[in-house]
């Protein structure tokens, strides 16, 4: 291979940038042609190349979210848009393509990779931590700071005023954000999409804290929870504890963005570089990740099909800490 092109796409996530500049630069010092492909595969589409050079990625690792842009491109699930993508990458030259990710990315990533036999790498993009073959996805340990240092200063206002909050941190279909921003701020309860979460158990848990003199707390909340965001589950509980004051926060975007962490910066940096020496390798339709500190490599398809679980003892432990 000679010309290899990277996008970013998907949900944006802290360490992406530090995952271009990766491997942009392992890529020249192989002496490959680097090309970005600018908002994810609607680019591919639209042909928003640029070529990239050294000074390309100057200054970038401390930045969140993606100099290459991201976008979504639902068209990308048909085969005749797969096609076109194909063909565009064929007619700029380009041997092996990049996708910086999450599950959904990387379904239409082994997709290319499948019909067409293009190689196709991919590297676990989410704060949500819930691809599987990687111990974390780049942008997790980011957001998971983020959010405790925001649940440190709602506990402030929690403590002072009696207050019990609903706290609602990202995780449409994965605990991981909630369940360890939970163990590191000593929330009083963790609510999770894995997880029945029951009204009634939470309600006479409250109770019982509050005959222990204790008349504030942290909740969080997935957002994912099947019982309702915070917003709802807060309502739910006021319903049988009218007395109580609560309020809810719901964090947001904000867990997105910002400096990717030392770890994240890590992370990404070790698998943009093993994302390029695996093409150069041979290696073709499978994702790059960290296991056990050792860069490791699953096939795309598992990385969606199958799973990563959270630990329920985890949840047992969180509980155990904080009474
Ligand atoms: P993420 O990669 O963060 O999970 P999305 O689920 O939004 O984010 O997926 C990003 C993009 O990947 C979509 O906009 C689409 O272009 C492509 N994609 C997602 N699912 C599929 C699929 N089943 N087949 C082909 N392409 C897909």
């Amino acid at each position: 291979i000679k010309r290899i092109a990277l996008l970013t796409s998907g949900g944006d996530a802290p360490g992406m940038n530090a995952a271009i500049r990766a491997i942009v630069r392992t890529g020249i010092y192989n002496n490959l042609e680097v090309v970005g492909i600018k908002n994810g595969f609607s680019g591919l589409l639209k042909k928003d190349f640029v070529e990239m050079k050294s000074n390309s990625v100057s200054k970038i690792i401390s930045r969140g979210g993606t100099i290459l842009k991201s976008a979504r491109c639902k068209e990308f699930k048909l085969k005749e848009t797969r096609e076109k993508a194909f063909a565009n990458l064929r007619e700029m030259g380009i041997d092996a393509l990049i996708v910086n990710g999450g599950d959904g990315s990387f379904r239409g990533a082994d997709l290319l990779s499948k019909e067409f036999g293009f190689p196709v790498i991919g590297i676990p993009c989410t704060i949500d931590n819930d691809i599987y073959g990687t111990d974390f996805t780049i942008g997790f340990d980011t957001a998971i700071n983020t959010v405790i240092e925001a649940v440190d200063k709602i506990r402030d206002t929690a403590e002072s005023h009696n207050i019990i909050f609903f706290v609602e941190v990202m995780g449409r279909d994965s605990g991981f954000i909630a369940l360890y921003t939970s163990i590191a701020s000593g929330a009083e309860a963790t609510l999770l999409p894995e997880v029945k979460t029951d009204i009634k158990q939470i309600c006479s848990y409250m109770e019982q804290e509050r005959r222990a003199n204790k008349t504030s707390g942290i909740i969080i909340v997935a957002e994912g929870d099947k019982e309702g965001g915070a917003t709802e589950i807060a309502r739910k509980v006021k319903e049988q504890l009218p007395e109580y004051e609560t309020r809810v926060t719901i964090l947001g975007h904000i867990q997105r963005g910002g400096n990717p962490s030392c770890k994240d910066r890590v992370l990404a940096s070790i698998l943009g570089h093993g994302a390029v020496t695996a093409l150069l390798e041979g290696k073709q339709g499978v994702m790059v990740g960290m296991a056990h500190n050792r860069t490791v490599y699953t096939p795309l398809e598992e990385t969606y099909l199958k799973h990563d679980q959270i630990d329920h003892n985890w949840i047992e432990v969180s509980k155990i800490i904080s009474l």
